[in-house]
C-alpha cells in the first residue's frame, strides 16, 4: 500500500530497488547500451536515452511524490516547459499567469512564437471571467504558475483546473516555487506539474534539473514519446543527486518554511521595511487561498526596503549569512535583487508596473537557526 503522506513517499516512494546487489540505495548506472542476450530477449532496459535504471529510479519516486503516474526527469526546468509544450500543435494559444518565471516568457515570447506561431496571452488567472473571455479557438493550455516570482501571488489551482476541463484544456502548473511538500496540482485538477529540481527538489544547489509529471496515461505516453524522439534528459550523474536530495524534502521544506514565516513576521514588523510579500502573512491578500491550497506559506519571502538602491546595496553588503545568488531553495538562505538579476531585462517602469522596485528583494530562506538569521537580518537593517 502506497503512503499518502510526503515524508514517506519521499524516502521510499517509485521503484528504487537495485536488481543487481539489492543496494540499499540505487546506483548509478552511466552504461549509454545494456546487453540483450538474443533476439527479443531484451530486459527493462536497452538504451539509456530511453530508459536508464538510475534515471528510472528517480521519476519514479518523482511520480509518487507528486501523485502522478509518470515523471520524466530532463536536463533542466526549462528543458521540461519545451519538452511540456511539444505536446500544442503549430499555432496554438496558451493562457498563462502573468509574471511567469522569466525562462518560460522567454521560451514562449523569443523561441516558440517565431517557430511555432505560438501566441500567449498573460493575465490574472484569478480574474476567471477574464479566462474564459481569453479562450479562442485555438486555446489549448492553460499555464499556471504559483506562488510566482518574485511577488508570490498565487494562483486558485482547483478553480483554473476547473475551468479548463469544461473547455477541453491541458492546465499545467510550474509546481517550483511551492514544491510537493506544500501542495500536489494534480490532486487539484491539474493534468502536468513542471518542475526546476534544480530548486527544492534537489535542495543543495549542486545541480540543474527538471521535471515533468502527470497523473493520465494518455499523456505519460505522449510525454515519453516526444521526451525519447527530443532527447533533452537527466543525465544519470544528475538523477542520482535529485534522488539524494529528494529524501530529505521534507525535512527541509518543515525547516525551511518554519524560518521563512518567522523571518516574514520580523521584517513585516520592522520600520526600515516597506512592505512584506508572503502568502503565509496574516495580512497577503490571498492568506484564505494559501491556507486552502497549501500546506505553509513556502520558503520564499519578498520585502520592500525603506529607502534606495545605494541603501539596499549598503545593506546585502552587510549581511552574513544571507549570500547573494541568483537560484533558491538551497539550504543556505539566499537573496536576489529582482530589478538586477531576475528581472534585469526589463525597463525600470516595466517593473515599477508589477510592483518589483530597486529596493526589492526576494529571500530563499534556508535551514540554519533562526535566531542566527533574524540576528542577520536585524544586523544588517540597522
Ligand atoms: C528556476 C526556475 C525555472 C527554470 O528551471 P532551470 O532548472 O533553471 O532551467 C522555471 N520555473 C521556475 C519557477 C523557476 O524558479
Amino acid at each position: 500500500m502506497k503512503s499518502k503522506h510526503i515524508s514517506t513517499l519521499a524516502v521510499h516512494g517509485g521503484h528504487q530497488q537495485d536488481a543487481g546487489h539489492n543496494a540499499l540505495f540505487s546506483p548509478i548506472y552511466t552504461a549509454s547500451s545494456f546487453i540483450q542476450p538474443n533476439l527479443h530477449e531484451g530486459g527493462e532496459f536497452a538504451y539509456s536515452r530511453v530508459s536508464n535504471p538510475t534515471r528510472h529510479a528517480y521519476e519514479t519516486a518523482l511520480a509518487d511524490l507528486e501523485q502522478g503516474c509518470y515523471a520524466t526527469a530532463t536536463a533542466s526546468g526549462m528543458a521540461a516547459t519545451a519538452l511540456a509544450i511539444e505536446l500544442l500543435p503549430h499555432g496554438s494559444h496558451i493562457i498563462a499567469m502573468k509574471g511567469v518565471y522569466g525562462g518560460t516568457y522567454r521560451l514562449f515570447e523569443r523561441l516558440r512564437k517565431q517557430n511555432n506561431q505560438l501566441s500567449v496571452d498573460y493575465i490574472d488567472l484569478n480574474d476567471l471571467d477574464q479566462v474564459k473571455q481569453s479562450i479562442r479557438p485555438e486555446t489549448k493550455m492553460i499555464w499556471i504558475e504559483t506562488p510566482t516570482n518574485p511577488l508570490l501571488e498565487l494562483v486558485d489551482i482547483e478553480a483554473v483546473c476547473q475551468l479548463a476541463k469544461q473547455h477541453d484544456l491541458l492546465t499545467c502548473v510550474d509546481n517550483t516555487f511551492a514544491s510537493a511538500w506544500n501542495q500536489t496540482p494534480l490532486t487539484l485538477g491539474a493534468d502536468i506539474v513542471m518542475l526546476s529540481t534544480s530548486k527544492y527538489i534537489g535542495g543543495h544547489s549542486d545541480l540543474i534539473g527538471g521535471a515533468l509529471i502527470t497523473n493520465r496515461d494518455d499523456l505519460a505516453k505522449e510525454l515519453d514519446f516526444i521526451k525519447t524522439t527530443v532527447g533533452a534528459i537527466a543525465s544519470p550523474f544528475d538523477a542520482y543527486l535529485a534522488l539524494r536530495g529528494m529524501k530529505t524534502l521534507a525535512l527541509r521544506m518543515e525547516r525551511q518554511c518554519s524560518n521563512a514565516l518567522e523571518v516574514a513576521r520580523f521584517l513585516e514588523s520592522h520600520p526600515k521595511v516597506a512592505d512584506v510579500h508572503y502568502p503565509g502573512l496574516e495580512s497577503h491578500p490571498q492568506h484564505a487561498l494559501c491556507k486552502k491550497q497549501m500546506r505553509s506559506g513556502g520558503a520564499v519571502v519578498t520585502v520592500r526596503l525603506k529607502g534606495d538602491v545605494e541603501t539596499t546595496k549598503h545593506f546585502i553588503g552587510k549581511l552574513q549569512y544571507f549570500v547573494l545568488a541568483e537560484s533558491l531553495g538551497g539550504v543556505e538562505s539566499m537573496l536576489n535583487h529582482s530589478a538586477s538579476m531576475s528581472h534585469g531585462s526589463m525597463t525600470p517602469e516595466e517593473r515599477e508596473a508589477i510592483g518589483v522596485y530597486d529596493t526589492t528583494l526576494r529571500l530563499s530562506v534556508g535551514i540554519e537557526d533562526i535566531q542566527d538569521l533574524l540576528a542577520d537580518l536585524e544586523s544588517a537593517l540597522r
